[in-house]
Order: C-alpha cells, then sequence, then structure tokens
C-alpha cells in the first residue's frame, strides 16, 4: 500500500503561538516503524518563537531535529544542551521524564522537526536518558547528500540508542535527478517532503506532504526536477497496539491515568528543574471516556 497523507495545522498554545504542520499520528496510519509522532514547523519562525515549559513525557522517545536555528533543552536529570541543525537530541523518557524547549535568538530563523518513537512493551519503563549526538554520518549517494540520523543505511551508522530497528535521514536531492534508491524490504517508510516537489515512482509529492510505502519494497525512483529535501522515516512495522494520550504512551487506560495524575500532584517521578521560561504545562483533563489501546491502522 501507498498513499500520500496530508498534515494537519495544530495551534501548540505552548509554544508561544507556534503553527505546526502534524502529519502523525494520522487518521490512516498511527505509526510508521515505531515513529508515531511527526511535526513539522518554519521554515520562517523567528528564531525565538519556540518556548515550551516543563512538561512531562513517558513511553516514548522524543527525537529533536532542526534544519535552522537554536533550541535549548533542560529536563528533569539535570541535562542543558543546545541543540543546533546536524546534531540530534533523543530524550528516552521510558518510566517518566519532564523537559522543557527555548529556542534562542541568536540564529536567523526557526525550522525543524519534533519526532517520537513509541517505545515497546519491555522497554516501557526504562530509566530515562538524555542523549546529545554532536556529529552524525553525512555521506552521498549519486544526486543525493544524505545526513543519517537514526539508525543505520548503506553500510553507515549513527549509533543512536534505538529500541527497534529504525532509519530516519534528512537528504538533499540535486536539481535534475532521477535515480533509484534501496530501500529495506522489512520496513515501512515514510517521505515527509521539506523542500520542493518529490517524484517516487512517477508520483509527486508536494511540500508538506507525507508519503507511505508499505515495507515489502526494495528499491524505487526518484525524480526532482528542481531540487528537493525531504526526511526518510523507516522501521519494522510496530505492532503493538498502543494508547497515545497527551504526552504519554501507555498500554491501558489506568497506566493513562496513573501518569497524568503523578504530573499533577508533583509526584517524586517527576522532580523539579530550573530553567529560563518556568512554569510546568499541567495535563488537560482526560475524556470521558474508557481509552483504548489502538493498532497501527485504521
Ligand atoms: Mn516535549
Amino acid at each position: 500500500m501507498r498513499t500520500t497523507l496530508q498534515p494537519r495545522l495544530v495551534q501548540l498554545t505552548t509554544r508561544s503561538g507556534i503553527e505546526v504542520r502534524r502529519t502523525l499520528p494520522h487518521r490512516e496510519i498511527r505509526t510508521i516503524g515505531a515513529w508515531c509522532f511527526l511535526d513539522d514547523y518554519g521554515p520562517n519562525f523567528e528564531p525565538s518563537a519556540m518556548s515550551v515549559a516543563a512538561h512531562p513525557h513517558a513511553g516514548l522517545q522524543t527525537v529533536t531535529w532542526l534544519f535552522e536555528g537554536e533550541v535549548e533543552h533542560r529536563d528533569s536529570l539535570g541535562s542543558v544542551a543546545i541543540i543546533r541543525p546536524g546534531q540530534l537530541n533523543i530524550m528516552t523518557a521510558g518510566k517518566g521524564i519532564s523537559h522543557s524547549e527555548l529556542s534562542t535568538k541568536d540564529s536567523q530563523a526557526l525550522h525543524g522537526v519534533q519526532l517520537w518513537t513509541v517505545l515497546p512493551s519491555a522497554d516501557q519503563y526504562a530509566e530515562p536518558t538524555f542523549d546529545h549526538y554532536e556529529s552524525l554520518p553525512t555521506f552521498a549517494i549519486g544526486n543525493f547528500d544524505i545526513r543519517l540520523f537514526m539508525g543505520a543505511m548503506n553500510g553507515h551508522d549513527a549509533h543512536t540508542k534505538n529500541f527497534s530497528p529504525l532509519v530516519g535521514a534528512e537528504i538533499k536531492v540535486a536539481a535534475s535527478t532521477r535515480q533509484d534508491f534501496e530501500l529495506n524490504s522489512n520496513f515501512e517508510y515514510g517521505f515527509l517532503i521539506i523542500e520542493g516537489s518529490l517524484t517516487i515512482d512517477e508520483v509527486v509529492i508536494e511540500a508538506g506532504e507525507l508519503h507511505f510505502i508499505d515495507q515489502g519494497v526494495n528499491k524505487i525512483t526518484i525524480s526532482s526536477l528542481s531540487g528537493s529535501k525531504f526526511l526518510l522515516l523507516g522501521g519494522e512495522p510496530f505492532t503493538e497496539e498502543i494508547i497515545m494520550w497527551w504526552n504519554f504512551i501507555a498500554r491501558s487506560h489506568e497506566q493513562i491515568v496513573e501518569l497524568r495524575e503523578k504530573w499533577n500532584n508533583h509526584s517524586p517521578e517527576f522532580p523539579r528543574f530550573e530553567d529560563r521560561i518556568g512554569g510546568r504545562i499541567p495535563a488537560p483533563a482526560l475524556p470521558n471516556m474508557h481509552l483504548s489501546p489502538r493498532g497501527s491502522r485504521r
């Protein structure tokens, strides 16, 4: 199955009014491999557009990748890290962590993606960790300039902390390209177009769209007349049923209720930390229904 998913515009009130384009989870497709959340924002945001006060996560990893700008990350483990384009932040929330994100005024603009991966149930309650990757593999395959930020590809390895087989890469395509591109047939893939338009096996995909390709494909042909940039996200299909609610991923309604209460009641699982934003974002009210785990497809 192949399909092109359209983004929905989401206003993140906690992000000083930033409007982001969300392509995952999508009504049709909730996960691609273990990739379960995909927001992209910019390119023309003010450098200081992002100011997200302390908020918790559990059961997932947050994966931060920038095209432009600088963001300061702080978390309840005491981590303080500035991330710049070409670098990667992975925060493995596991049993629980809280963090804040503040973009700095030193850059020209802010443009990036916020991704999450879902942790398999065996690692759902892992000890939280934060990893900053200062430099990652870059290489070329013909007309493709590749920055690998997750997993392995074409003999290169990003040595990132993964809990299931995954790949993530930023790929720049030169103008007047028509070139084959090899895929791992055990993986399913998403192609998020960042700039320009891209043609995959004669299907045209425009900026902001996410093109999905099911597992079982080992080669595609990519063309671009005027050049393009896209994000390649892939992985082995994630077959567990999950509940994604607010900033948490769990397997049962009761687990979500417990995480929500721990955060809102300032439980020691979510220790306080200092940042330059101040305050914290409380969890919203639960919907008036029992949350049920769901699979990857509609
Ligand atoms: Mn977050």
